[in-house]
């Protein structure tokens, strides 16, 4: 990861921290929230790399140069703890257990820092700890010891216990507009794939570079427009289903054997959370427009509908059934053309 310059809309939130730790007036704990994709664990990341780094630039980011930056990329390649005094607990599987807590982070914050400095840790997703890591963890932010900083990282912080957001000090990071993150992106693409991989991010930037790494752009901007086109009676619900109960490949014609290995595999689970995003995105936008409780109500079943449809799918799968099922979720509220 080469860091030339903190994107704009998250500079005053890194500017605060990089002043409180000049002024030796850092928080023990912070819980960072936004979005996915909104830049929660870059702006992480940066700012724990820069810490450790032995020669910052002028905003204080990592050089990727010295022994610190190195040791830092060796050991996130390995998939191994990323640094002797950054620990990042992330885990696949759903849950964060009371024994990952105690592993990987109680039994750690008692370990003085190796370079010196501070020891830096870091849970992400947070709100994947059970009740019971979530207890286990909340002792060592009563009384943590110095020269520590935890980050809780979370996209969903009103599922973590009120005890733990108590105890932190909490940054809700502002939302990119347009111009920023088309700014951003320009690092890594053309104008013209920004615009795409923007909208099909949902506007967050960093989520627009991973579906462009991922080579999803393309094919979720027609998703999103083949859904409008149900939603706004254009295409018939039954028809979407059967259009896309298909894989990515078979929809290009293309097979997914040889040596060219066409795109990552789009899942049916991963079609169903934009469905479901969707839902999500109309919730927000019925509140903020104090729309009345009865249709806030009508897309929340909605979205509630939804979330079964997706877990039948995957105990089991029954794709073009589950497809239409989930459109027919949807337009039973009015969604988007009211
Ligand atoms: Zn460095």
């Amino acid at each position: 990861m080469a860091v030339q310059q903190v994107p704009t809309w998250l500079e005053p939130v890194w500017e605060q921290w990089r002043a409180a730790y000049r002024e030796g007036r850092l928080p023990h704990a912070v819980l960072v929230t936004g979005p996915s994709g909104i830049g929660k664990r870059w702006l992480v990341e940066a700012f724990v790399r820069g810490v450790q780094c032995h020669a910052p630039t002028a905003q204080g980011l990592p050089c990727d140069e010295c022994p610190s930056c190195k040791q830092y990329v060796s050991y996130r390649q390995l998939e191994k703890k990323s640094h002797p005094d950054i620990d990042w607990l992330t885990i696949a599987r759903y849950s964060i257990g009371i024994g990952d807590i105690r592993d990987q982070i109680i039994r750690r914050l008692t370990l003085k820092a190796n370079y010196g400095r501070m020891r830096l840790l870091v849970i992400e997703p947070a709100e994947r700890m059970t009740r019971a890591a979530s207890n286990a963890l909340l002792k060592s932010l009563e009384e943590p010891p110095p020269d520590t900083m935890l980050f809780l990282i979370s996209h969903q912080p009103g599922r973590l216990l009120a005890t733990i957001r108590s105890r932190c000090q909490r940054y809700a990071l502002p939302e990119p507009n347009p111009e920023q993150g088309r700014a951003w992106l320009a690092g890594f693409m053309t104008p013209e794939q920004a615009e795409d991989a923007l909208k099909a991010g949902d506007g967050m930037p960093m989520r627009a570079l991973k579906m462009q790494q991922d080579n999803q752009v393309d094919f979720r901007n027609t998703f999103e427009q083949s859904l409008c086109d149900v939603l706004e009676g254009t295409q018939s619900e039954t028809a979407f289903a059967s259009t896309w109960n298909v894989t990515p490949a078979q929809s290009k014609g293309k097979t997914r054997s040889g040596s060219e290995e066409p795109q990552e595999e789009i899942s049916m689970d991963l079609r169903l959370v934009w469905m479901i995003d969707r839902a999500v995105a109309e919730i927000r936008k019925k509140v903020t427009e104090k729309d009345s409780m009865q249709n806030v109500r009508a897309t929340l079943n909605a979205y509630q509908e939804l979330l079964d449809i997706r877990a039948r799918e995957a105990s089991i799968p029954a794709s073009q059934l589950n497809l239409e099922a989930a459109c027919l979720a949807l337009t039973g509220t009015s969604l988007g053309v009211d």
